[in-house]
């Protein structure tokens, strides 16, 4: 369902979804302090409850819209970019197994599609049991467009899960600054 990958890519920019009310009725969402912290080409940025929470909808939203007819392992990820936008994708799963394509990967890619390169915070959405992080192709995926210290949150469909750095994650990486000519 290639369509999934442009789902998220006309979404408000992060103040103006975030008028919308949380689902769990704490209204944190109207707080107007949260949403200036967001500027274009922002030089602070600090990843507030609500943010967490948009980011969290929205991957859960691109789980619900997963293709697992396999394993029945649905997942959904979003990158918020440094334009504040929101970016979704799930995982699509193939007949040929190893052709599959992981949640992050969809995100990413409708990221880019908006015309961004600079991911700000990533956070995966698995279904209960143990939490989803990104597998190691995903965490190289990633490295490409986030710094040492990006964020990157778990969560399932109800609450926020552990969170960690792609540093924490992908230690002593590779990555395009180890192309660029001196
Ligand atoms: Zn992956």
């Amino acid at each position: 369902m290639p369509q999934s990958l442009y789902l998220w890519t006309d979404i408000p920019r992060v103040p103006d979804a975030l008028k919308s009310p949380r689902s769990d009725g704490k209204g944190q969402a109207n707080n107007p302090s949260s949403s200036r912290v967001i500027v274009s080409g922002m030089t602070h940025f600090l990843l507030t409850d609500a943010l967490q929470e948009a980011l969290r909808q929205a991957a859960r939203a691109a789980r619900l819209n997963a293709y697992a007819p396999y394993s029945g392992f649905r997942v959904g990820a979003a990158v918020l970019d440094e334009q504040g936008r929101i970016h979704a994708g799930c995982n699509v799963e193939n007949a040929a197994y190893p052709e599959g394509l992981c949640a992050e990967a969809g995100a990413l890619s409708a990221m880019v599609l908006a015309g961004s390169t600079r991911a700000r915070a990533v956070l995966v959405v698995g279904a209960g049991g143990a939490w989803i992080t990104p597998c190691g192709g995903c965490r190289q995926k990633l490295r490409e467009f986030c710094a040492p210290d990006t964020p990157i949150l778990t969560a399932n469909d109800e609450v926020m899960g552990p969170r960690y750095t792609l540093a924490q994650l992908l230690p002593e990486s590779f990555g395009p600054d180890h192309l660029s000519t001196p």
